[in-house]
């Protein structure tokens, strides 16, 4: 029987991940409006969530800049137009949520079977492959898992995040303004994950993932030596 378990507690991370982000988008798209904390509701979040995952990259990409920018009061300023109840709408959602964490959750369990349709954790089982599958791949340098545990304890990894990041493979989008679909996540290392941040498209950074796997076959040739 294969053992799951890396996968199952990814698929965990990238759903309350998902959910999370869908939250905060739902407020910033509240804000927009100048809607108060008495709009929010379970259904007009699911809603809103339906219609964001149907609706087309622009809209998309724009609400993720804004959502970016809901995380700092300055950075609101600068980008919203009803720049006078921003501050306190934001506070008076946040009230909200800790008086409501009965509804939070209720959106979060309608939310999960709502990511179940996008990303089932069957395909996402097969995507990430069983706890002891060494020959999956990073998506971009190539470099399998078995190579990464060689580099590991050979002391050819230096990054010192190597006890919280870099020992399994990571989970990128290939659209990171997209969501965990099964058709726009790939697995990923650490380090091209972390190269790639969300500027640079899957084709762009192909070149560059290359390049990384150049240094890793590099490394794994001085350790024969
Ligand atoms: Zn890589």
């Amino acid at each position: 029987m294969e053992n799951y378990s890396i996968a199952d507690s990814r698929y965990k991370d990238i759903r309350n991940r998902s959910f999370e982000q869908s939250f905060n988008i739902y407020h910033v798209h509240l804000l927009e409006q100048n809607l108060k904390s008495n709009s929010i509701s379970a259904d007009g979040f699911m809603k809103f969530v339906i219609e964001t995952s149907l609706d087309n990259k622009t809209r998309l990409s724009e609400i993720n800049r804004k959502l970016y920018c809901y995380s700092s009061p300055k950075n609101l300023l600068a980008e919203f137009e009803n720049r006078m109840t921003l501050g306190q709408l934001k506070e008076d959602y946040n009230e909200w949520e800790k008086n409501n964490l009965d509804v939070v959750s209720v959106m979060e369990r309608r939310y999960n079977d709502h990511f179940i349709t996008i990303l089932s954790i069957e395909q996402f089982r097969e995507i990430y492959g069983a706890d002891d599958d060494m020959d999956r791949e990073c998506a971009y340098c190539k470099t399998k898992r078995f190579e990464f545990k060689i580099l590991r304890d050979s002391g050819h990894l230096l990054t010192k995040r190597i006890y919280s990041r870099g020992r399994t493979l990571e989970i990128d989008r290939v659209k990171p303004n997209r969501d965990y679909t099964k058709d726009n996540i790939v697995l990923c290392c650490y380090w091209c994950n972390n190269a790639k941040t969300d500027e640079f498209s899957a084709t762009e950074f192909k070149k560059v993932g290359e390049e990384i796997g150049n240094i890793w076959k590099d490394r794994l040739k001085n350790d024969e030596k």
